[in-house]
């Protein structure tokens, strides 16, 4: 039984569907000599853990008066993918890391999906700290917080970016643009036009399972972006 068939299930996706292109996925893998041979992997690995000191001290917004943690990100400068989502959940407040709980799970389930594991791909939110009750985020609290995810991409220079969910698209587009607008397409993001993909955000496919196979979809566009 192929390996990744369970993953496959879990993203509601069918045998029939997992054809030559997913078997190319493989070779996305980041290539560990490459990332030996990296000289500013480390440099940004230190780099990035200033900056995540520095998020830790943030009061720039009011969610510092109600976070339990900071939640930076996780994962090296040395991976081609990072996947932005919205802004930490309960779970994630308590324990400082983005995308645990159900939702991490079917992103873990996303990324097996196209031949990945977290180890490959760096995930950060827009914001860094829980807004209350998991309410949506106010455009202030995007603005103050974005700085700190806009360091985080020069310091990763990801060689794709996958936007999941409408908060996570619009603040990284800059778009006033709905999700089902600005998914389906390749963006770029920044002066230096790193590729952004936008997708369904993990939360919204435990509601909604038949969106999975378009965020599969999604993911491949993600995949065919990458040189
Ligand atoms: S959400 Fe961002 S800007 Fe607001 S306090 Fe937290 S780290 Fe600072």
């Amino acid at each position: 039984m192929d390996r990744h068939a369970p993953y496959l299930r879990e993203m509601g996706l069918t045998r029939w569907r997992f054809g030559a292109r997913n078997t190319d996925t493989v070779s996305i893998h980041p290539d560990k000599e490459e990332i030996c041979q990296d000289p500013g992997a480390d440099g940004n690995l230190a780099k990035l853990a200033s900056l995540a000191q520095e998020a830790e001290r943030c009061e720039r917004c009011e969610l510092h008066r109600t976070r339990d943690k900071v939640v930076f990100g996780s994962g090296t400068p040395a991976v081609r993918w990072l996947f932005v989502g919205e802004a930490p959940g309960a779970e994630e407040d308590k324990q400082g890391l983005p995308f645990v709980g159900r939702a991490g799970a079917l992103l873990g389930a996303m990324l097996t999906s196209i031949g990945l594991s977290r180890k490959d791909v760096y995930i950060a939110n827009v914001l860094k700290c829980r807004p209350p009750n998991n309410r949506d985020p106010f455009g202030q609290e995007v603005r103050e917080c974005s700085p700190f995810l806009h360091k985080q991409i020069d310091l990763v220079q990801p060689a794709v970016i996958v936007a999941m969910g409408r908060f996570a698209a619009q603040a990284l587009l800059n778009s006033d643009q709905s999700l089902g607008q600005l998914r389906g397409s390749a963006h770029t993001f920044g002066e230096i036009s790193v590729p952004l993909v936008v997708t369904y955000h993990p939360a919204y496919l435990l509601r909604s399972p038949a969106a999975k196979s378009k965020t599969w979809e999604d993911l491949l566009l993600a995949q065919s972006l990458l040189v």
